[in-house]
């Protein structure tokens, strides 16, 4: 009865309107911007294909065939006619280390993808002859040898000096090894009988190859000079500029570093920023019982969900306590009782503050560990609805993902395997073709997305990771994973699946009228291309909530 009433009521007042104001009803309805004749794959539950989308301001307001859609254009809508081409919502990665990656981008000779030796040695010529005499030539990570199709020789030390005699040179093969040259070497103080590291590998004359092996490669890492502070906003913008050519528009962001945020703070203001970003962030429990009675007190200050659907705080995490966090290559993990015990009373304090916890959980023993706590917190201060999600999970098994279903809980599979498959089978085997074990995951029915864990670890191109996940092929085509998933649920993962993984699952991940306008139109067509193509899959454009973000046409 009040609904008849209030539509009997907005029919009159219409009666009652001029033609200006019309004009002006009609214009505010019209849409912005009308993409037609396309093959709209919209991931909504029926993952149903439409011709046409209209948008009006940062939203998606219908969608569907071109006889109903295309009428809505006004004058003053911008027409975009896809020429059959198709559109998919942008793409979510749902645990990189985005602000970190930011900082260090624009001086990174990157390799993601690169499936040969000779081309990634061309990108490495090419940034050596743009760098002034004595400045650092490097990349971190985001690659491995493995992924060379060409030849997967290690680089050697005379190699690298050919290329760069006059630079110091630093490449580093995810966390697994690094490679200097005689000037990287010698700017680390690591040519001398003095540098007595045993990571630092010698040939049989003592000299140093130039190879560092896993365990130093973080340490020497670190010891690179940080970039000039005035540059890493500009270094920020090139690297969210190929985020948005690469297909990428939002990001669980594992650590939003407090001193690089504002960067991004500052672009939303501007109305610039064109990738949205929700923090992982912990509280820094450290890695001793006294760091963790410190820290304790300090997790129900966390504040979550008071940003915008640009910038936001979502999760605790990613690390809960420091010696329970898995490496990349260790087999397998031996958590404490003790060390559990911690873990424990952290979790407790997440569980009562009712946050929700994204937490690095990889080897099968330390998932178990966390599993047999999470049960137990779970029966005093109930964690359903919190949506606790367990990250990485390479080696998770079927009786971890029985238990996760019966808490509530999600998974971020971060596949480490996209480059480092090759390493993986040689340091864990035969198991290495279950890593991750996108079959099992996906048919346990679990809400499960993709993520990269990069750029370090891991690549950061999206299609690379779809391609693996239906092909089972590491970059540079080696088959490394048994357990492949149809395309349209790897495509699931990467959108609607990681729109709730972030909280954004009514404004994101599917192209449905309500909401945010954030899409992709791609050269050529996801679901029928040869599956080998999926990784060449380039983006044509790139939306942001209703702005265009990359064009290729205007580049
Ligand atoms: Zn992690």
């Amino acid at each position: 009865m009040k609904r008849f009433t209030s539509i009997g009521a907005v029919a009159s007042g219409l009666l009652l309107m001029s033609a200006a104001a019309w004009l002006v009803a009609a214009q505010q309805s019209t849409p912005d911007i009308v993409l037609s004749n396309g093959k709209i794959i919209t991931v909504d539950e029926r993952f149903s294909i439409a011709q046409a989308i209209a948008i009006k301001g940062d939203r998606i307001v219908a969608v569907g065939s071109n006889s109903e859609i295309v009428p809505l254009a006004g004058s003053n809508t911008r027409r975009i006619d896809l020429r059959g081409r198709a559109v998919i919502p942008g793409l979510i990665d749902n645990h990189m280390h985005l602000l970190r990656a930011g900082a260090t981008w624009k001086w990174e000779v990157r390799w993601d993808g690169v499936g040969f030796r000779k081309a990634a040695l061309d990108l490495l010529r090419a940034r050596v002859k743009k760098t002034s005499h004595g400045e650092w030539v490097y990349n971190l990570g985001g690659w491995t040898l493995d992924q060379f199709a060409d030849d997967k020789r290690p680089f050697s030390r005379e190699e690298l000096d050919e290329i760069a005699p006059d630079n110091p040179v630093l490449l580093q093969a995810s966390y697994y090894e690094t490679y200097l040259n005689t000037r990287g070497l010698q700017a680390l103080g690591l040519d001398g009988k003095a540098a007595a590291n045993p990571w630092l590998v010698r040939d049989a004359n003592g000299r140093p190859t130039g190879r560092i092996e896993e365990a130093g490669v973080r340490e020497v890492a670190a010891k690179l000079p940080v970039a000039p502070a005035g540059e890493i906003e500009g270094s920020t913008v090139a690297m969210i500029r190929e985020l948005n050519r690469a297909g990428l528009t939002t990001f669980g962001s594992a650590g939003c570093e407090p001193e690089l945020l504002p960067i991004y703070r500052r672009l939303a203001d501007q109305d610039k920023l064109t990738v949205r970003v929700f923090c992982i962030n912990g509280v820094g429990t450290g890695t001793s019982p006294d760091q963790v009675a410190r820290a304790l007190p300090q997790i129900a200050q966390l504040k979550v969900f008071q940003g915008t659907n640009y910038i936001d705080n979502i999760f605790f995490g990613e690390s809960v306590y420091g010696p329970l966090h898995d490496p990349m290559f260790l087999v397998k993990s031996t958590p404490r009782p003790d060390q559990l015990a911690l873990w424990r009373q952290i979790i407790t304090e997440i569980a009562k503050a009712r946050l929700p916890l994204h937490v690095h959980a990889e080897l099968e023993d330390t998932i178990d560990g966390f599993l047999d706590q999470i049960e137990a917190v779970n029966k005093e201060y109930p964690i359903k609805n919190l949506r606790w999600v367990l990250a990485h999970v390479n080696r998770l098994q079927p009786r971890h993902l029985a238990r996760m279903r019966e808490l509530g809980m999600y998974a971020a599979v971060n596949p480490w395997a996209v480059i480092n498959g090759g390493i993986n089978h040689r340091v864990f085997g035969e198991s290495a073709f279950d890593m991750a074990p996108l079959s099992t995951i996906q048919n346990s029915g679990i809400t499960w997305g993709f993520g990269s864990d990069g750029s370090r670890a891991n690549q950061i191109l999206p299609f690379t990771t779809l391609w693996w996940a239906v092909t089972g092929k590491m970059v540079g085509g080696t088959r490394v994973l048994r357990q492949t998933i149809s395309r349209e649920d790897a495509l699931i993962a990467h959108t609607r699946k990681n729109a709730y993984l972030v909280f954004q699952e009514n404004n994101l991940g599917s192209i449905q009228p309500g909401k945010l306008a954030d899409l992709l139109v791609l050269d050529r067509d996801y679901l029928t291309i040869p599956a080998d193509q999926i990784k060449d899959i380039q983006t044509v454009m790139t939306i942001v909530g209703g702005k265009i973000a990359y064009d290729s046409e205007t580049r």
